[in-house]
């Protein structure tokens, strides 16, 4: 279900060390949140020569990308010795033009990755929006829906149908694809259209809906910019507290950065294994 891999083996330390002190989401901007603090001191404190382990995971509330960083500070009789370690969310390659690629993992990542809209599978981009929108509307399936003008119906909690047209495309929507889903619409005997673009609209496309909205049929327009501030209120929705961040995330991060034994031994509850 996730999109972030750890790779153990990953050599490239100028990215890791950049991406682990990073304060935001080095894929969608967003401000990370501390998921899991870790702090494990041998008592042999003096000053900030504190030998012990520190460590934080922290988790982007909207892609579910991670990064986890802690110190590990030692001492003999000479010397005190610090050791950083850090371990970082890799994108996992995802084919988003294969169909059968999981909605909702397609989901997460065109919140991490918005510019690579136009390579999803239309029908993939189609359902990705259903399934944003599902959070608030009940949506009909869309082989079940299929005709023209209109790519799937919503329904609202008063029970009212709505018609929907999705375009992922570059191209801007002209005012004849408006009036090709308000006649759709208005053939079903429905009053309301969403449609939804990973682009934008034109002047006359806008005007268009305006004059339906003022004649009794609400068309609502979403460009992509909208459609991805949508896409990043379901997401949040998805991760509502720590632990199904937790759950998302697993154990790996942290087996990387500790010794398993030691996080084990040092706070057997952290995180059960998958
Ligand atoms: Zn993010």
């Amino acid at each position: 279900m996730t999109i972030w891999e750890h790779k153990p083996t990953s050599s490239d330390h100028t990215f890791v060390s950049r991406a682990a002190k990073s304060s935001t989401c080095i894929y969608c901007n967003e401000k990370m949140q501390n998921l899991k603090s870790y702090f494990k001191h041998d008592g042999e404190s003096k000053g900030v020569n504190l030998t012990g382990t520190t460590y934080h995971l922290w988790c982007c509330p909207i892609c579910g990308w991670w990064n986890a960083n802690g110190s590990l500070g030692t001492k003999d009789r000479h010397y005190y010795r610090i050791e950083h370690r850090a371990s970082v969310g890799i994108l996992k390659k995802l084919d988003i033009a294969d169909i059968s690629t999981p909605v909702n993992e397609i989901q997460s990542f065109l919140a991490a990755k918005w510019e690579e809209r136009r390579k999803c599978n239309p029908k993939l981009f189609e359902d990705t929006v259903v399934s944003v929108f599902g959070t608030e509307y009940e949506a009909l399936p869309t082989a079940y829906t299929k005709d023209g003008g209109i790519d799937c119906i919503l329904i609202d909690a008063n029970g009212k149908e709505i018609g929907v047209q999705v375009k992922r495309t570059k191209k801007t929507i002209s005012v004849a694809q408006i009036r090709e889903l308000l006649g759709a619409v208005m053939l079903r005997g429905f009053t309301q259209g969403i449609f939804v673009t990973t682009s934008n609209f034109s002047p006359p496309a806008v005007t268009a809906a305006n004059l339906a909205c003022s004649l009794g049929t609400r068309i609502e327009l979403i460009n992509g910019r909208e459609f991805l501030e949508a896409l990043k209120i379901a997401q949040r929705k998805m991760y509502p507290d720590r632990e199904s961040f937790i759950h998302e995330v697993g154990t790996p991060a942290l087996e990387h950065i500790l010794d398993i034994d030691e996080i084990e031994r040092g706070y057997p509850q952290w995180i059960g294994r998958r």
